[in-house]
């Protein structure tokens, strides 16, 4: 399996560090929106990537922040006037369920960075007593850039030449710093905002430092993979690598991945410019399994450009798959042909080599791309399977591993029975009833079941009103 690294610019075989298992972190989303499809890309990139390794029998730990302090936030708490714990724990469930729908699987811990203050400050202390970090005289603490002197090695740039280019590091409270290049660690508190007690000032953590915590504290000093968009390279990861390797001594991950940015039309996806979209909007229209396809259409390293007509024909190829699974299905239901026939151990073969070479792309550093166009190849083999005469045995056997492949993709494939307008109205009836009882959490269960199967309540005036997503 070969892996591009960021350090190296290179492909490089991948070694974990204790073989057999992997350790892996990707950064999280800021919690204080629904979480938009540029959020999604490498959620469904790295979940496919730990999919696949399971899949070859690795035994991969993963951990996912939510980072659920920040200025975007207590923003927004303000202006509902709540706590700002309201407003992330509203956020971190709502990312939850598009996670979900997306078929993103819940990371082995999914820490929160207002949970883990108490590492944060024990790591900032540890680099103030080793020289890498100081407190200037409001109680802001920096890191000391310079004084790691790998620093860039992640996004290749020289110190210098940062120290003249980049206006965007100047900001306030500069001139108390020893030198433009330091980034904040731990900054003091301002009015109305959420504050922990600290030995330099009462205030908040730094963005940077709570990965370098909560990766520590999760998987160990050293971990085989860190990972996120490419806009997180400079500096959020190289802060985070100056920040752990000084204080750890070690070095901080063996490969980083970094995911390519998500156009809008062949534009930059932006709020201000209109061409912006959450997770949710996109569920009004599509079921989220599209997006997801979509998203793994492309490699994950390659700008991906979003357009309806892209994702008119992300919604073709993935019915194509769901088709064949049900024509599949239905063969076998009625096929009684139980006898192996002689012709089908090379059919076997052939279906074996299918599979290889489905590996053998996701081997070449992730590359769903080509691995999608080998399920089509799979599909079309299916297809004209179905006209020959095969056996009960080996039509199962295409099902199978059409499933299996799709699953490693995260893609669900083997659709679930269609349930019925009557089972909804009686579920509704009975979600009415548990909540006229107070029972809110069989209320909430009612809920979600008929979610998972694709139907999403409405409560309003006139009662419940239900659709089909
Ligand atoms: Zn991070």
């Amino acid at each position: 399996m070969k892996i591009y690294n960021t350090l190296s610019k290179q492909k490089e075989e991948f070694i974990p560090l204790i073989p057999g298992k992997v350790s892996m972190y990707v950064c999280g989303p800021t919690v204080y929106n629904y979480i938009h499809i540029g959020n999604a890309r490498p959620m469904i990139v790295f979940d496919t990537v730990r999919r696949y390794m399971e899949y070859t029998g690795l035994d991969v730990n993963f951990v996912s922040n939510f980072t659920d302090v920040d200025d975007k936030i207590i923003k927004k708490a303000i202006e509902e006037q709540v706590d700002a714990t309201v407003i992330s724990e509203r956020f971190i469930e709502e990312c939850k369920k598009d996670m979900k729908s997306l078929n993103v699987r819940e990371a082995t811990y999914h820490p929160k960075a207002t949970e883990e203050i108490c590492g944060m400050i024990e790591m900032i202390e540890e680099l103030i007593q080793k020289g890498h970090a100081y407190r200037a005289e409001d109680g802001t603490v920096y890191f000391r850039t310079r004084s790691f002197k790998e620093y860039g090695k992640l996004s290749h740039k020289n110190l210098d030449d940062l120290q003249g280019g980049n206006r965007s590091l100047l900001v306030s409270g500069e001139n108390q710093k020893e030198d433009p290049l330091d980034f904040v660690l731990w900054k003091p508190k301002k009015d109305n905002e959420p504050y922990w007690e600290a030995p330099w000032c009462n205030g908040r953590p730094g963005w940077h430092i709570e990965c370098s915590v909560m990766s520590k504290k999760y998987l160990g000093e050293e971990i085989d993979i860190h990972a996120g968009g490419e806009d997180l390279v400079f500096p959020h990861h190289e802060n985070e690598i100056a920040q752990s390797e000084t204080a750890n001594g070690k070095p901080f991950a063996k490969y980083w991945m970094h995911n390519a940015f998500l156009n809008i039309e062949n534009k930059k996806m932006s709020k201000s410019s209109g061409n912006f979209f959450t997770v949710r909007e996109i569920a009004e229209k599509y079921n989220l399994q599209v997006l997801r396809f979509f998203m793994l259409s492309a490699h994950y390293r390659s700008q991906l450009n979003f357009s309806e007509e892209l994702m008119a024909a992300a919604k073709n190829g993935l019915d194509r798959i769901l088709n064949c699974v049900e024509s599949l299905k239905f063969q076998i239901k009625h096929t009684d042909n139980l006898a192996v026939l002689e012709q089908e151990a090379s059919l076997n073969e052939e279906l074996k080599g299918f599979e290889a070479k489905f590996c053998a792309a996701m081997d070449d550093d992730f590359n769903t791309a080509d691995a999608i166009s080998v399920i089509f190849e799979l599909v079309k083999f299916a297809n004209t399977t179905l006209n020959g005469s095969v056996s009960n045995l080996f039509l199962q056997n295409i099902l199978e591993t059409i499933v299996k492949l799709s699953d490693v993709c995260g893609l669900i494939v083997n659709r679930t029975e269609e349930i019925l307008d009557e089972e909804i109205e009686s579920l509704i009836a009975e979600r009415q009833a548990a909540r006229k009882e107070k029972n809110f959490k069989r209320s909430d269960e009612i809920r979600d079941l008929l979610l998972e199967k694709g139907i999403v309540l409405e409560d309003t005036r006139e009662g419940v009103k239900w659709k089909r997503a």
